[in-house]
């Protein structure tokens, strides 16, 4: 039988269930659906777009050693979706279509669409799970909810995890000589300009690329990862994101690096291993959350009456923020980041997001769109789930009258400066002392701008708009 494996944000042949499966049943040819119009609806960074079509690339070449020919489809959007792959299972007489499933709505939205009409043509269709370690709807409360709070979920997440460990999908075998040949790859996909060399760099493309970066860091910086993580200027996290999100690496895959670092133990091992493992649980929570609430999708917030909030039409503001002109270094040093790699340290992305939404009480979505306009690793999941959490719309129980002051942020997690020393050449002759918040004079010989707003008068503000929403 002829199968087809539909890639998404699963971009690898290593543990991959749906390919697997695909792989089990018959001769299996990969398909990439490029949908140009819908990822610049959903403002996908031209970073993100380009790191896919590089792992295109080399997905196609380490498919062509299995005997898997890798074709391409380009759509406008996602309306055109089942046409396209009704026509595409007719021509190359495909019997059962692959994939993994995809959580936001209109993915959903997209898979239902292709399911009926493969279904009308009498062409199998069957969604697997591999994007996260536990199913979406799998992992809930006493009284059958999705969990609303990171802690007992993680709790709860881990007690499975330990007694059941989500095991690797066996690799495909090679098949025979394939009956048509791989689809040749563009060099951007309509509309979007290919990364410049420096990102392409440092986010090198392939399951290979990714394992190494993996092993690396499982033999290293995971054993300081507890103490050190939340210090930007020191290479204490793993940079795995946009391999997570783009699926070059499986969160399985990620989850047994940190289990062999710690002797197995997913908590009372090693402290560094049990933090990191702790992160991809976040990453899960988000992705479950976006599951069970498809108005997550929508831009709505999870706390309801945070839709009440005043928040200001301020576009100079916002303009200041996403370039890195606040006055605040250490929003500038991260905002800076965030433009020039397509990533963005996770302090500085709570303090950039809670400076935007607090202290200049803007409203979230617009950091939200921002972010994922520059993001090599956006993911809706934990794009959302991070901006809510920052706003305090989220479900999480951050109060919002928790608002990080950013220069005590700063000296903090860079106490020597160094960070900022990195992103602001022009304060990098300060002292670790005045760096965090140059004086007047400094500022002004420096050319960098006063700070755009008095933190405790701008903090105030947020608890007032936010203390005066009705209570739920
Ligand atoms: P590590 O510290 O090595 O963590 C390992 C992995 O765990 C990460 O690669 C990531 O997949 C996951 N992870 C870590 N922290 C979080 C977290 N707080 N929430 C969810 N997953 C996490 N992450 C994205 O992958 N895509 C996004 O679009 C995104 N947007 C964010 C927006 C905001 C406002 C905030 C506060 C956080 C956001 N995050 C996002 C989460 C986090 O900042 C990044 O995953 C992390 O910085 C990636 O660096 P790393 O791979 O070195 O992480």
């Amino acid at each position: 039988m002829n199968t087809l494996l539909w890639l998404r944000t699963d971009l690898r042949a290593h543990d991959n269930p749906a390919l697997a499966a695909a792989a089990e049943t018959g001769a299996v040819t990969a398909l990439f659906l490029a949908a140009p119009g819908q990822w610049r609806q959903h403002g996908d960074a031209p970073a993100k777009v380009d790191f896919w079509l590089r792992n295109l690339r080399a997905l196609s070449r380490e498919f062509a050693g299995l005997g898997i020919p890798l074709k391409l489809l380009t759509v406008r959007d996602w309306s055109a979706a089942p046409d396209a792959l009704a026509g595409f299972c007719k021509t190359h007489g495909i019997r059962h279509v692959h994939a993994n499933a995809e959580w936001a709505i209109n993915e959903r939205r997209r898979d239902t669409a292709v399911a009926a009409s493969l279904g009308a043509m009498g062409v199998g269709w069957t969604l697997h799970h591999g994007a996260s370690l536990l199913r979406p709807g799998t992992v809930l409360t006493g009284k059958g909810d999705c969990y609303r709070v990171y802690s007992p979920y993680a709790r709860a997440c881990r007690e499975r995890l330990r007694t059941a460990p989500p095991r690797a999908a066996p690799a495909p075998r090679p098949q025979p000589k394939p009956a048509w040949q791989a689809d040749p790859l563009p060099a951007a996909f309509e509309g979007y300009r290919p990364a410049d060399d420096a990102v392409r760099a440092l986010w090198p493309a392939g399951e290979a690329a990714a394992s190494e970066r993996l092993a690396a860091f499982a033999e290293g910086a995971i054993d300081a990862y507890r103490e050190e993580r939340d210090f930007p200027s020191l290479p204490a996290t793993s940079c795995l994101s946009p391999y997570l999100a783009a699926g070059v690496l499986s969160p399985g895959q990620a989850l047994r690096a940190a289990l062999a670092a710690s002797h197995g133990e997913i908590d009372g091992g090693k402290a560094g291993a049990a933090a990191w493992i702790n992160e991809l649980l976040w990453r899960e929570f988000y992705q479950h959350l976006l599951a069970a609430h498809p108005s997550l999708s929508m831009h709505r917030p999870m706390k309801p009456e945070t839709a009440a909030v005043s928040w200001r039409d301020a576009p100079q503001d916002l303009d200041a923020w996403r370039h890195g002109r606040t006055g605040i270094p250490i929003v500038d040093a991260a905002m800076r980041q965030l433009l020039a790699l397509g990533w963005m340290h996770n302090r500085l992305r709570m303090v950039a997001a809670m400076f935007l939404s607090k202290n200049l009480l803007i409203d979230w979505r617009e950091g939200e769109a921002w972010f994922m306009s520059q993001l090599v690793d956006g993911d809706l999941a934990s794009n959302n789930g991070g901006w809510q959490w920052s706003a305090s719309t989220g479900a999480d129980a951050a109060p919002y009258f928790r608002v990080f002051n950013p220069l005590s942020q700063s000296r903090r997690f860079d106490p020597d400066g160094a960070f900022l020393r990195e992103w602001l050449p022009e304060l990098a002759h300060l002292d670790k002392r005045a760096i965090h918040d140059p004086s007047p004079m400094e500022r002004a010989a420096a050319g960098y701008p006063p700070p755009m707003v008095d933190l405790a008068q701008s903090r105030l503000r947020a608890l007032q708009a936010f203390g005066g929403l009705p209570r739920p």
